[in-house]
């Protein structure tokens, strides 16, 4: 029980490592420079948790849209909000960037788009209802506006804008957990801002400057987000303004490219740990109308892309140890260490199983091979009844159903309590007695500790590279829980059983 507590509540801190994984510095200068103007005022909104049905209901998508065009954005399969501010920032997936929750406060080692601008001599100026990205790349803001409450409007700057400007509202997604994404309290929210970024284009010139506005993360109906669930993982991303080519149609594109599309968009150097080497850059050149005043700076870029991937592959052969060097390749490698380390845990489980049932069966005499069989089979339903809970009381096993945590942890204590209730029923019910359920809970118990702390030993501490799947990552928050009640439940069994053999 006391592990339970320990391991759920240091896993927060197990998350996050902005050292970052397999991080490539890549050199880059631009050296054919951009001949059109760069943008006067360049805009970058990110309205947080802005699903894509209701971005493409707003005026100020469609405003965009007659001046430049809207793209079908895949930001991953980690839609946590601080790993995206990462993630669009710096052109690098949340695998790599260590980037994993909203509770690390520590600055990013990979390079952003911000700290680019700024060291090209450009002016950057951020606001936001949160301090998140100014905490991850200090270094990257000459203004940085925290407003004070969520009633403040964020794209109210009354010292002007800069050269290059972040404006980051809250509320959307703040409305999103608290009533769900299908709730009228959330369209409101989208209203607002809505009018809130209609203001702001009044104050544009789109023949002149440069907008782009995209979301972090979509929502659930239901509220709650961190999954790959498409109404989460895909989001509206806008952009318009001079030499952006329009388009009626939605391409497909990736979050990572949005730290590079700034680059070229702007002429500035990409930031130095982008991904690349199977990679989605072709997409930046895409923006474009290509001007031809710009084919040299445009040759440029090209050949900047090709220099990153030829590097990135030179490290890739380095780590790896022979050619290819590739991503997949790492990966592969990577997860072949993870599958490893996980069929050692699993060894480990069924030779502890084996040494339970064997002093389940000694106790049982000759029934021998009928009582293995039955605890075999209640442990199985066990599980099962929790897996059933979880998806009726909370629904799909990863972080989306986490959400609040004040109203998450009542309800999956409440999914053991129902699964514990199971566990009774069909035990002590049907027997008569607490012995046989006293013994069997501590076997769960004990596997469950053992999954918690294979966990740990499978991923690594800090939470390595590559990231587990949605459930496997979200497995240590619940499991914690479910250590602590089912840890109660066989320390309950244990008390009836003694007092029962007490009274014979
Ligand atoms: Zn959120």
């Amino acid at each position: 029980m006391l592990t339970g507590l320990l391991l759920g509540d240091r896993y927060i801190s197990r998350l996050p490592n902005h050292a970052g994984y397999f991080l490539v510095a890549v050199e880059d200068h631009v050296s054919a420079p951009m001949v059109t103007p760069r943008p006067r005022h360049t805009v970058v909104i990110v309205v947080d948790g802005l699903r894509m049905d209701s971005a493409e209901t707003m005026m100020s998508t469609k405003r965009l849209l007659e001046h430049g065009q809207c793209r079908v954005t895949d930001q991953g399969g980690y839609t946590v909000s601080r790993p995206i501010y990462a993630l669009l920032s710096t052109g690098l997936e949340v695998d790599r960037t260590g980037s994993r929750n909203n509770d690390s406060a520590a600055p990013l080692r990979a390079e952003s788009i911000w700290q680019v601008a700024r060291e090209s001599g450009l002016r950057v100026s951020g606001s936001s209802h949160l301090p998140w990205f100014h905490e991850l790349f200090p270094e990257g803001f000459d203004r940085f506006t925290l407003a004070r409450s969520h009633e403040d409007d964020v794209f109210a700057t009354p010292d002007g804008l800069y050269d290059v400007n972040l404006f980051h509202p809250l509320y959307v997604d703040e409305a999103g957990h608290q009533t769900g994404a299908a709730s009228p309290e959330y369209k409101a929210t989208v209203a607002r801002a809505d009018v809130e970024i209609g203001r702001l284009l009044d104050r544009l010139d789109l023949t002149r400057d440069l907008v782009v506005l995209t979301a972090d993360h979509g929502h659930r109906d239901a509220g709650g987000h961190g999954g790959a669930q498409p109404e989460i993982a895909r989001v509206l991303t806008c952009v318009a303004g001079a030499r952006i080519a329009k388009r009626e149609d939605r391409l497909a594109f990736d979050a990572r490219a949005t730290a590079p599309s700034l680059a070229l968009l702007l002429g500035l150097r990409f930031p130095r740990n982008m991904r690349a080497g199977d990679d989605v850059l072709d997409q930046i050149f895409a923006w474009t109308k290509g001007d031809k005043s710009d084919a040299a700076y445009l040759a440029d870029r090209h050949a900047a892309v090709a220099r990153f991937r030829t590097e990135n592959a030179a490290a890739l052969t380095g780590w790896l140890g022979d050619a290819p060097g590739t991503w997949p390749r790492l990966y592969a490698r990577e997860e072949a260490a993870q599958s490893t380390r996980t069929a050692a845990m699993l060894v480990l489980g069924v030779i502890l199983l084996l040494l339970r049932l064997r002093q389940t069966t000694r106790a049982a005499g000759v029934a021998m091979r009928r009582a293995a069989l039955f605890t075999l089979m209640w442990l199985t339903m066990l599980v099962a009844a929790t897996w059933l809970s979880h998806h009726l009381v909370l629904g799909d096993f990863d972080y989306t159903v986490i959400n609040l945590k004040v109203r998450y942890l009542p309800r999956a204590f409440g999914v053991v309590l129902l699964a514990g209730a199971f566990a009774w029923v069909a035990r002590v019910v049907q027997e008569r007695a607490w012995a046989g359920l006293a013994n069997d809970a501590v076997t769960f118990s004990a596997l469950l500790l053992l999954c918690n702390l294979g966990h740990i030993f499978v991923y690594g501490w800090p939470l390595g590279f590559p990231l587990p799947s949605p459930a496997a990552r979200y497995f240590p928050f619940f499991g914690a829980i479910a250590q602590v009640g089912f840890g109660a439940l066989a320390l309950f069994a244990i008390v009836m059983a003694a007092r029962e053999s007490r009274r014979r």
